[in-house]
């Protein structure tokens, strides 16, 4: 029997795309990273696509947010130019809103319009958002205030709300920002560079030499490379190796076990196969590597994740 999981990860399999990108991304300028932000205007299409579970991750997050959009329409708050662009010449830069919004009422900023960007998160990330400077502990959320900023400097509102949603709970954050002019200033110098380095590259002759010569240093930071979609093109000289981790996981044990007595043989090898490697493929993902190294029981586990984020695994018996 087909089953249900396959046949809906193939179908989300499906949605997985790379959009081309001429334009520098309000929602991306926030990046620690000068050369991913390059990469991502001139070698676009070489970037690491999502996986499928990545993909469930942002289809779940667009539920989410109309889901929010639309409790806080029924809470009263006047919700408009949703998902509205705006793009600016001289910079280059473009941006969408998630939301406008004001409340009639006027018990919110007095009625006047702010801007809505919404987020929803992991308990854990979303146990360490207090205020506008809890932004900075992993390379996505660095990118969040930038984005917002982006949208009241271009809207000229002044006013931004971030709100944050936890997935597992539903419970909400309000975090607000004041329009920032320096920090925009940053942000729009940021992008005269990048359409600087942009047009000499598309000017060039000899692409592949000017690629190397004129691209911007690389960053020094494990965290931003390890999650950067052009981890393989870029080949910063940062060891991806993940460590050695211990697991005390007896049904793992087991099952490398029956997966290595029943060599390839039979249906029970077929479902127990699956299920190692998803269980695998889960512990992998969570250290961001692309690589995965680990003792469980007696086993030595080697993982390693090719271009498209599909992992194969190898089992060397220590005893
Ligand atoms: S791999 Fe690291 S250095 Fe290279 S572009 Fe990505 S973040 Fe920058």
């Amino acid at each position: 029997m087909t089953s249900i999981v396959e046949r809906l990860e193939a179908h989300i399999a499906k949605q997985i795309r790379i959009w081309p990108c001429h334009t520098n991304r309000a929602s991306s300028i926030g990046a620690a990273c000068l050369r991913q932000l390059v990469y991502c205007r001139v070698a676009w299409e070489q970037q690491i696509p999502p996986d499928v579970h990545l993909q469930m991750i942002f289809n779940e997050g667009h539920l989410q947010e109309t889901a929010f959009m639309s409790l806080f329409s029924d809470a009263g708050f006047d919700v408009f130019e949703q998902q509205s662009a705006h793009h600016d010449k001289k910079a280059n830069l473009s941006c969408h809103i998630d939301a406008k919004a004001r409340d009639p009422r006027g018990e919110v900023l007095d009625g006047k319009v702010f801007v809505a960007e919404f987020k929803s998160m992991s308990p854990y990330i979303f146990s360490t958002i207090k205020d506008v400077n809890s932004f900075q502990s992993r390379p996505w959320l660095k990118k969040y205030p930038a984005q917002l900023q982006s949208y009241m400097f271009f809207e000229g509102i002044e006013h931004g709300l971030m709100a944050c949603k936890d997935k597992s709970t539903g419970a909400i954050k309000e975090i607000w920002f004041e329009l920032d002019i320096d920090y925009m200033d940053t942000i729009l110098k940021k992008c005269d560079e990048i359409n600087k380095i942009v047009a000499e590259y598309n000017d060039a002759k000899e692409k592949a030499c000017v690629f190397e010569g004129w691209l911007p240093d690389r960053v020094d930071d494990l965290e931003e490379c390890k999650y950067c979609p052009f981890r393989l093109l870029c080949r910063p000289s940062i060891d991806f190796t993940a460590p050695l981790q211990i697991e005390d996981n007896p049904m793992a044990e087991k099952m490398i076990g029956d997966h290595e007595r029943l060599k390839e043989d039979g249906k029970e090898y077929a479902s127990i196969h699956k299920k190692l490697m998803d269980m695998l493929k889960q512990s992998a993902k969570v250290g961001g590597y692309d690589t995965y190294n680990a003792m469980i029981g007696p086993w030595l586990v080697n993982g390693k994740a090719d271009r498209a984020s599909k992992w194969k695994f190898t089992f060397t018996s220590a005893e």
